[in-house]
């Protein structure tokens, strides 16, 4: 069996071990890093109407399919949104496309206390007995432990590289730390790696003195993740100098699923009187989000959904036309799809840092405070246990 699955940022090393790991007889081999030939083959073959990540997807599948995958994985929720018909129509299309052989298996993450991804993983398999126990549990333990470790990298990344001082560090480092979490399989190196980290990203040239302005980026889960569908743009916000807050990442969105996440319930919670339930998309956690940024001292926020997807087009007129109203948080709006340039998103980075930088030149001017005491108060009251590591890094 020759498997593969979609791309989404940096998550494929995660997705890998769980399949090598389940059963050493699976070849997983990875798409090409999306790219302008896949969108391209995805939006010819998709509906014109469907979403974006629908056709970033196909596009990747046609992509690993040309390389000789014959299984395909694919998550699928229970809807509410479009999301829900991903796999049946992706597989129909396939198969009309020529591509009668592949298989396209649902992973259903809809709720994961209902244990339907067990079936799936002993599909995948092919076997379900007492001896093949072993190997499904150590293959679960990996995906999580690797799932958690991104969240920490994404965390050094966006905090490194707005005091790196040689731009492109961070990305070198971001790079090469992936490749060694991929090489990473035992528990024992797994379980010091968070150290690898902090090591790998402390060498990183800084210019401490720095007091870079704060966003938060939240949205769609495939959009906010896959840099080459958003334009890469927590690379570019940071690389001007700004610091990149995102809690949304594989972790996150399956520790949500797995009924333990309690900071999505606490967005739940600010969200409720706006959206009181889940209609699909991020919309629900967009909006907590937003106004728990709001309360946090952030500089701003940028919302990133492709275009045509009703949930975060929700969120985005609730956060428009109510809760702009009642909280001081700038936010920009990206709705991506194929047609997106980088020149007009830049112009509109741009101007966005230089509006955030200028209220908060005009703030501490009137509460009287300096950058530096700002830049403390923020950290002293904000982020994990790891990303408050990271900064003792930087200040150290
Ligand atoms: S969240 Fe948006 S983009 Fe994703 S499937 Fe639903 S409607 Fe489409």
């Amino acid at each position: 069996m020759i498997l593969s699955f979609p791309n989404m940022g940096p998550n494929w090393v995660a997705f890998k071990t769980l399949f090598e790991a389940l059963d050493p007889s699976i070849k997983v081999i990875l798409p090409d890093p999306t790219n302008r030939e896949a969108i391209k083959v995805g939006v010819k073959y998709s509906p014109e109407f469907v979403c974006f990540p629908f056709k970033a997807t196909l596009g990747d599948f046609v992509n690993v399919i040309k390389k000789g995958a014959d299984t395909l994985v694919m998550a699928i929720d229970c809807g509410p949104c479009r999301f829900g018909f991903y796999h049946a129509v992706q597989e129909r299309l396939l198969h009309d496309m020529g591509y009668k052989n592949v298989r396209l298996i649902p992973l259903d993450q809809a709720d994961l206390l209902e244990f339907h991804w067990v079936k799936t993983l002993q599909e995948v398999s092919g076997k379900s007995g007492l001896f093949s126990y072993p190997k499904f549990v150590k293959a679960v333990i990996f995906f999580l432990k690797k799932a958690k470790l991104l969240q920490d990298i994404q965390t050094a990344e966006g905090l490194f590289r707005a005091y790196e001082r040689n731009q492109g560090d961070t990305t070198d480092v971001l790079n090469n730390i992936l490749i060694k979490l991929d090489q990473t399989n035992t528990l024992k190196e797994l379980r010091n790696f968070k150290k690898v980290i902090k090591e790998d990203f402390n060498k990183i040239d800084v210019d401490k003195t720095r007091t870079p302005l704060r966003v938060a980026i939240f949205g769609e889960i495939h959009i906010s993740l896959e840099p080459y569908v958003n334009v890469d743009i927590r690379r570019k916000l940071g690389e001007m100098g700004v610091e990149i807050h995102q809690n949304l990442s594989l972790w996150d969105w399956v520790s949500h699923k797995f009924h333990l996440n309690f900071h999505r319930r606490w967005l739940e919670h600010l969200s409720h009187p706006y959206v009181p339930m889940d209609i699909g998309g991020e919309c629900q956690w967009v909006l907590g989000e937003y106004i728990d940024r709001a309360k946090s001292g952030f500089s701003g926020a940028c919302h990133v959904y492709p275009f045509t997807c009703m949930p975060e087009v929700t969120a985005r007129t609730i956060i428009t036309n109510k809760l702009k109203k009642m909280y001081d948080l700038p936010i920009i709006f990206f709705s991506f799809d194929e047609n997106y340039s980088y020149e007009g998103m830049r112009t509109r980075l741009e101007a966005f840092v230089d509006l955030i930088e200028s209220r908060r030149k005009h703030k501490l001017g009137i509460e009287r405070i300096s950058y530096e005491e700002e830049k403390n108060n923020f950290y002293k009251s904000n982020g994990s246990h790891f990303f408050q590591e990271c900064i003792q890094l930087i200040q150290t």
